[in-house]
């Protein structure tokens, strides 16, 4: 569940990978409007009794709820809402705490899905290198001989001596099986004879450009590095179908709603099928409703197109700002300008630890407008990605250039991830009109190899800084960025409050702590705030019906016990969503 995949960087690959199944999906988005047949009326269709919990700061709890149609017609007392009860009133008495629906504003179903299948060999999952090679075994062990086994999310930077799964060792662990194990920052795929063999790929092949097939005395070692070389692998593995990625889909989606998301945005619609990718969603959703409400950043760029080309081919599918329907709307402009600060692609100002290079953006100054201006020219929210400090600067100087000219349309426009920042990128930010959304679990992760071995401990300290932008006036959300981490906004907001590395316990400085409340706001209405959602995140008359069931309250609990609340049920628009 733990991958340091650059998640916003998909590669040539990947397309690829699905252009064969994706060939069936529609060219064009048809919303299902499942609202427009439950219009609100004066009288409740569901009446909610418990222990509601409501995150409005005027009356944060309350009795009873009144739903209509999709949304809250009364919020109080039991008397309160009795005027709006008849006998066809539903009453639901839930045995837990209801809470707002928690929203997690930047995570992927996409580039997730590619790799869905696949064996987990993560350090949460194999805390030592034995660990990991006993899980591949296994697994292989349960594979008929000649079938390819694949894993994924093996990081050798979290184990000493940075261990790699060479061809040898592989062979020795699956004498009989074509075996590919992805490492976590996705540059590198490790293989063993037989998929080297079931790739067509001999020691005399030569290497791609771009890509390496690492060798010692004239033998393929089995480490392949970058897209050009792992595509070539990957030609030797069946592709998922059509059946296979929408249950994919949905079994992601359902894993949101398991910990009480009631509303996702998905960060890079249409990397990797383009426009197809957000016509099948609809497609999906009006064959059965999805379980969370999914907001869409359409990405800027697809291979051999200009960003106005591209931006062409999302008006030509029908998606434009805001299109779509309750459950699925398109809302965002999606920019990737540098890479991942684990993988050390992240661009920064200074080199990281023990090089002599601190990263670089893959676009140009030039080319870098010229896709945000693809966006905004059609009016969209614009969300770029910015992991290091000095490509918070570089797209920075281009906002502060270029957004003037366009108005104020309070589009909410966001930097993702923005891992490392000084105090001017924060206060300029709010100058400009961006708020960050926050990868909040980099910290727990990977806080103490920035710490230690990527960044250093002065650096490392400038991660994810919410109390620095409350301190800005900014209103910050927190993400998973999933599959990089896991869909969990409450563990992601309880290392926001604590910001303890899940190596060695440490705090990542303590004056960058949010308070209870600032992370609890980040992962509800900061969030919903972020995806134009403003009727979410918190429980009221007029709002939307998304709740959560859980046997806690953060609201009234200690932060550190946040991550074990379990959810019974989730419920959207009033209908239930998914139960446990
Ligand atoms: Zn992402």
């Amino acid at each position: 569940m733990l991958s340091s995949t650059s998640c916003c960087n998909p590669k040539e690959l990947a397309h690829a990978k699905l252009a064969t199944a994706m060939a069936s999906a529609p060219d064009q988005i048809t919303p299902a409007n499942h609202e427009a047949s439950r219009p609100s009326g004066a009288t409740a269709d569901l009446l909610v009794v418990g222990d509601i919990v409501t995150n409005d700061p005027g009356a944060p709890t309350a009795q009873a709820m009144a739903i209509s149609g999709s949304r809250i017609i009364g919020i109080g007392s039991t008397s309160d809402v009795e005027g709006l009860v008849t006998a066809s009133t539903t009453t639901l008495k839930p045995g837990g705490f209801i809470l707002p629906g928690l929203i997690d504003p930047h995570m992927h179903i996409w580039t997730s899905l590619l790799t869905y299948p696949d064996n987990d060999l993560s350090h949460e999952l194999c805390p030592t290198l034995d660990d990991a090679t006993a899980t591949i075994k296994a697994a292989v062990a349960k594979a008929p001989s000649g079938q390819p086994v694949c894993f994924k999310n093996f990081d050798p930077s979290l184990y000493p001596g940075e261990p790699v799964l060479t061809r040898s060792i592989l062979d020795q662990l699956a004498p009989n099986n074509p075996v590919l194990v992805w490492n976590a920052s996705g540059h590198f795929m490790y293989v063993n004879s037989l998929m080297f063999q079931a790739a067509g790929i001999t020691d005399e092949t030569p290497d791609p450009p771009g890509g390496t097939f690492e060798r010692a005395d004239g033998k393929m070692t089995g480490v392949v590095g970058e897209p050009p070389a792992e595509q070539l692998i990957l030609k030797g593995l069946p592709q998922p179908s059509m059946a296979d990625i929408t249950m994919y889909i949905r079994q992601i989606l359902t894993a949101c709603a398991a910990q009480g998301v009631t509303s996702v945005r998905e960060a890079a619609t249409g990397a990797l099928a383009g426009p197809k990718e957000l016509a099948l969603l609809h497609q999906l959703n009006a064959q059965a409703r999805f379980p969370v409400r999914v907001s869409t950043a359409q990405f800027a760029v697809l291979p051999g197109k200009t960003p106005v080309e591209v931006a062409a081919m999302w008006k030509a599918a029908g998606v434009t700002p805001f299109s779509g329907d309750e459950m699925l709307r398109a809302d965002a402009w999606k920019v990737v300008s540098d890479g991942s600060n684990q993988g050390r692609s992240g661009y920064f100002l200074q080199p990281y630890l023990g090089e002599d290079n601190g990263g670089k953006s893959d676009y140009t100054p030039e080319t870098l407008r010229q896709a945000l201006k693809a966006g905004l020219d059609d009016g969209w929210q614009v969300m770029v990605h910015t992991n290091g400090d000095a490509a918070v600067e570089f797209v920075l100087e281009a906002m502060e250039e270029i957004l003037p000219a366009y108005g104020n349309h309070d589009l909410r426009h966001r930097f993702e991830h923005c891992s490392f920042t000084m105090d001017d990128q924060l206060t300029r930010m709010a100058a400009a009109g961006i708020s960050p959304s926050f990868l909040m679990n980099h910290l727990y992760y990977w806080g103490a190899a920035f710490r230690d071995t990527i960044l250093g401990p002065k650096r490392a300290g400038r991660l994810d800084r919410v109390a620095s932008a409350y301190k800005a006036g900014l209103r910050p959300s927190l993400h998973s960025d999933y599959n990089v981490t896991e869909v969990h906004p409450l563990l992601s907001a309880r290392t926001a409050v604590l910001r303890r590395t899940k190596a060695d316990d440490q705090v990542l400085n303590a004056a960058e702590c949010a308070t209870p409340e600032q992370a609890l706001a980040a992962i509800t209405t900061n969030a919903a705030w972020q995806i134009h959602a403003d009727d979410r995140g918190v429980l009221k008359v007029g709002n939307a019906a998304d709740f959560g069931v859980a046997d806690g309250n953060p609201w009234a609990s200690d932060p550190s016990g946040w991550a074990d609340i379990a959810f019974q049920a989730t419920y959207v628009g009033g209908e239930e969503a998914w139960h446990g």
